[in-house]
C-alpha cells in the first residue's frame, strides 16, 4: 500500500479538485462541491446536526474496515486549508488509477470526515461561530450546536483516531529559523503533568512517522507546539477522554496566499495518516523523536522593515512589523489589511518579506495599531514607499 500512497503523493496536480483554489471557502462555495460527493457510491453523506443559524453539518463516510478514524475540519469559519485537503483526499479515492488504493484502505479503515464543522462562520471568514463564541474553548460547557454535534458523534462511535484540523496564522515559524511552519502538529496534554498517557504516547509516535515521511521529500517547514494545557480545549479534552488524538495546523509559505501549497501538505498528512493506521506501522514512530520536531514560534511578519529611523530629532533606530488580516467587504470579497503590529528591536524576528532601511528616515510619525502606510528616504538612494503593508 505504501507504494500507491507514494504515487498519489507524486501525482497529486493530476486528481487534485480543480474548483477551491483560494484561501477562503464559505459555506455557499462548498455547499455545491459536497453535493456532488453524494453521488460516489463508496461515499455516505449525512446531515448530523445544524449551526446556530442553521446551516446543516455533515458527516462523509469512507470505508467498512475495524480502524476507525473521525476528522474534523474548519471549527475556525475562516481556517479552510483542510477542508480543501480534504476534498483533494476524495478526488483521489474517485480517480481510476487508484481504485486499487481506494479498496485497500476502505478494506482496513473506516473515516468519518466531519468538513466544515462551523458553516455559519465560515460563510462569514471569521473564526468564531455567529454567536462569537470560540467553538474551540466550548469542550468543556458545550453551549454551541456544533461542539455538541462533534461531542455526539465522538461519543457514539468512540474512534480509535482522532484529527483536529485547522489553520494557523501566518506568524508561526519554525523555532529559531526564518521559515514558515507550513505544517504544525500536536499530540494534545491532559492536564496529567507527571507522564504521557498511552494515547497521548501513541498520538506522537503517528506523529513522528507523519513528519519524519514529510523530511524525506518536502522543503516545508515542519514544527510542534508545546504541551500546554488548554482546559477548555476541543483536542486536549478528548484526548482526556482517552480517543487518540493529532491537532494539524496548516501554515503559511512564502508566495502561498492562498495556502495551495499548505493544502497538498495537509492532503499528504491525511493520506498518510490513513496509511499509517491502516497497515499499523504508526507504532514504528517514537515518543523522542516526536520531542526533537523543532518547536512552532511565533517570530514571523508578513513584513520587516529593519533598521530604520523613526521621524524625530534624536535619531531613534527602530524596525517595523506589519501584520496583514483578511475580512470580507458587503460583497463578499476577500480584502487585505495591514497594521502595523510592533516597533523597535525585532532583530530576532522574520520576514516574509524583509526591507532593509539601514540609513533611512520615516518622513511621517507612525504608531501601533495603524495601517502600514509610510516613506522611508534616504540621502543616496530612492525613497521606499509602503502602501497598506505593500512596498511601492
Ligand atoms: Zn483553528
Amino acid at each position: 500500500m505504501k507504494k500507491l500512497i507514494n504515487e498519489a503523493s507524486e501525482n497529486y496536480r493530476d486528481f487534485k479538485h480543480p474548483n477551491i483554489n483560494s484561501k477562503k471557502l464559505t459555506y455557499t462555495e462548498f455547499a455545491p462541491q459536497l453535493e456532488k460527493l453524494k453521488a460516489l457510491n463508496f461515499l455516505t453523506v449525512k446531515q448530523i446536526g445544524v449551526s446556530i443559524e442553521r446551516r446543516p453539518i455533515h458527516s462523509i463516510r469512507f470505508g467498512k474496515g475495524p480502524k476507525k478514524i473521525i476528522l474534523w475540519t474548519q471549527m475556525h469559519g475562516n481556517e479552510a486549508t483542510a477542508t480543501r485537503a480534504l476534498f483533494d483526499f476524495f478526488s483521489l479515492l474517485q480517480s481510476s488509477g487508484f481504485s486499487e488504493l481506494r479498496n485497500q484502505l476502505s478494506n482496513k479503515i473506516e473515516l468519518i470526515a466531519i468538513p466544515m464543522l462551523n458553516p455559519d462562520g465560515a460563510e462569514r471568514y471569521q473564526r468564531r461561530t455567529a454567536l462569537d463564541i470560540d467553538p474551540n474553548r466550548d469542550a468543556v460547557r458545550q453551549q454551541t450546536p456544533e461542539i455538541q454535534t462533534l461531542f455526539s458523534i465522538i461519543e457514539a462511535e468512540k474512534p480509535d483516531w482522532c484529527f483536529n484540523m485547522h489553520d494557523q496564522r501566518n506568524l508561526f515559524n519554525v523555532s529559531g529559523e526564518n521559515t514558515p511552519a507550513t505544517i504544525s502538529f500536536l499530540s494534545p496534554s491532559t492536564n496529567d503533568k507527571t507522564h504521557f498517557t498511552t494515547n497521548q504516547k501513541e498520538a506522537m509516535q503517528l506523529i513522528d512517522c507523519l513528519t519524519s515521511d514529510f523530511a524525506k521529500k518536502a522543503s516545508v517547514g515542519i514544527a510542534r507546539f508545546t504541551h500546554e494545557f488548554y482546559p477548555t480545549a476541543t483536542g486536549d479534552n478528548i484526548q482526556k477522554m482517552g480517543f487518540r488524538t493529532v491537532l494539524v495546523e496548516s501554515g503559511g509559505f512564502r508566495g502561498d496566499s492562498n495556502r495551495n501549497v499548505s493544502r497538498e501538505v495537509c492532503f499528504n498528512a491525511i493520506v498518510n495518516a490513513c496509511y499509517l493506521i491502516a497497515s499499523d506501522s504508526w507504532n514504528k514512530g517514537a515518543v523522542d523523536n516526536y520531542l526533537k520536531i523543532p518547536e512552532n514560534d511565533t517570530k514571523l511578519f508578513d513584513v520587516l522593515v529593519k533598521n530604520v529611523m523613526l521621524n524625530n530629532s534624536k535619531r531613534t533606530l527602530v524596525d517595523i512589523g506589519v501584520e496583514y488580516s483578511e475580512t470580507l467587504n458587503s460583497s463578499g470579497q476577500v480584502v487585505v489589511t495591514s497594521i502595523i503590529k510592533d516597533l523597535g528591536d525585532l532583530s530576532h524576528y522574520f520576514g516574509y518579506q524583509e526591507i532593509d532601511a539601514k540609513g533611512g528616515q520615516l518622513t511621517t510619525t507612525i504608531s501601533l495599531g495603524l495601517e502600514a502606510n509610510f516613506e522611508i528616504e534616504f540621502e543616496n538612494k530612492p525613497t521606499i514607499l509602503v502602501r497598506n503593508g505593500c512596498m511601492k
